[in-house]
């Protein structure tokens, strides 16, 4: 059988009817865009609402016993806009109707803020004549909350055996007891990928609002250079340090099954935008960087013990303090008699202070110090490893631009040199290692 191409729309290309027909154009310009996956409207323009935000508003509203008619309104007509303008013969309203009736009978939070893919896939649906196709029917969570790539495989490709071409909605499934779950902000992409590799797919298209993978965020680095083609290792170190273009879970069900991604832009579709696969030929990429990323509120603990090196089990009990609270880590760089712990600010909550009693009672370093809100940068490139000075040219290039840097963290795969500074000189940072290897 030919294979196809999935195709996920994120919520700019999915905005308003402008934007429905412009999808239309893409998907019916190639027939092997077969499958469909859509997010929720997003903004269609700076000041704008995202729908899923507004749902979680309406959740909040409901959470404080305020009425959230209004909120609601402000969703409803987002959808019937669509309908109304894309002359749809659908009754969106009583979907709508359906939903608001449900919100009184306290359905979860999951339900509720999955709508708003639910009704997108619905119309789309009908727009380009495909077939819908529920989520919920087929993705599937185990009981640990990860996805059931098994049973997922066996539902839905029995589903897209059928051969119709399908709209599916992005970012829910189903737990084990049929209750509808949602992936984290953004996780239309990981359904993308999970839907490309149950389909066999030759490519994952993942078409949104820039023209590919930029070499850093267009918000703080003024027009940066689009990335041609990029290796899922890079792009996962890139993604998960906060360049938000693809989700950072989305990598996996697609790179182990060699499925490339590719990034397009709904508004220049003529635009190649950017390739992820496995390996790239050297003479592909021309820079020595790959691309750079940036994020803010970790925490540093930084211990400073005397021949901490020697000392038997002394990592091993630091980190089981943390475990005990029930902390995962971002990074733990260290050298002889020191050690850094970056652990983000979410994960903290309230524990900072008793994990620092701990440390000191049970591990009683020569010194401990606590820097709070700290930012991350990843700075990433397969060709870094083999070509020297670039940790000089790196740290260089902050010093110059006055900025302190706490910690470094080069990842034993040399693809990623991290440096944690703090968080208000974030912005100026990524510039300033733009400008030393991109310019
Ligand atoms: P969608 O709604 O289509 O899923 P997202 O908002 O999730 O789109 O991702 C696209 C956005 O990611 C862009 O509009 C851009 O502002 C932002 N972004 C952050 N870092 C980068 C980067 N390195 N390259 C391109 N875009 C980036
Ligand atoms: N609509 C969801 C969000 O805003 C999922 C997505 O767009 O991928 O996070
Ligand atoms: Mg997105």
């Amino acid at each position: 059988m030919e294979k196809i191409k999935v195709t996920k729309f994120g919520g700019t290309s999915m905005a308003d009817a402008k934007q429905f027909c412009k999808v239309k154009s893409i998907i019916e310009s190639d027939d092997k865009r077969r499958c469909v996956v859509v997010s929720a409207p997003g903004k269609r323009h700076d000041d704008d609402n995202k729908v899923t935000d507004l749902l979680y508003l309406c959740q909040e509203h409901i959470k404080y016993s305020v009425p959230f008619d209004q909120v609601f309104d402000i969703i409803a007509k987002r959808y019937l806009d669509i309908v109304m303008e894309l002359e749809l013969n659908i009754d969106i309203k009583s979907y709508l109707d359906d939903i608001k009736s449900k919100i009184s009978k306290n359905i979860s939070i999951d339900y509720l803020v999955s709508r708003g893919e639910y009704l997108n896939a619905i119309i789309m649906a009908e727009f380009l004549n495909y077939d819908f196709i529920d989520a919920k029917e087929v993705i599937f969570f185990d009981n640990n909350g990860f996805i059931d790539l098994n049973k997922t495989h066996e539902v839905l490709s029995n589903k897209l055996s059928w051969g119709r071409p399908v709209v599916i909605p992005g970012f829910y499934g189903s737990t084990p007891d049929g209750k509808v779950k949602i992936f984290s902000r953004g996780g239309s992409d990981i359904t993308g990928a999970i839907v490309a590799r149950v389909a066999e797919a030759e490519l994952y298209e993942n078409w949104t609002d820039v023209s590919g993978f930029l070499m850093a965020d267009p918000r703080i680095v003024e027009n940066p250079k689009p990335i041609e083609r990029i290796t899922y290792r890079e792009l996962r170190e890139l993604s998960y340090m906060g360049a938000s273009v693809l989700h950072e879970e989305a990598i996996f069900p697609v790179r182990e099954v060699g499925i490339p991604i590719n990034i397009r832009n709904t508004n220049e579709p003529d635009n190649l935008g950017t390739i992820i696969t496995d390996d790239i030929k050297d003479e592909e990429n021309q820079n020595i960087i790959t691309g750079i990323a940036g994020k803010k509120d970790f925490t540093v603990i930084a211990l400073h013990k005397n021949h901490m090196n020697s000392e038997v089990g002394f990592i091993r009990k630091i980190l089981s303090i943390l475990e005990v609270n029930n902390i995962t880590i971002e990074h733990v760089p260290s050298g002889i008699d020191s050690l850094s712990i970056v652990i983000s600010n979410q994960q903290l909550e309230n524990k900072l202070n008793i994990i620092i009693d701990e440390i000191n009672k049970k591990c009683n370093p020569d010194s401990i110090n606590v820097y709070r809100n700290m930012a991350l940068i990843a700075t990433v490139g397969s060709k870094m490893a083999y070509t020297v000075g670039i940790a000089a040219r790196l740290f260089t290039a902050l010093a110059d631009a006055g900025i302190n840097i706490r910690m470094i963290d080069q990842g034993s795969s040399e693809i990623n040199i991290i440096t944690g500074i703090e968080g208000e000189g974030l912005e100026k940072a990524i510039r300033a290692i733009y400008n030393t290897f991109v310019l």
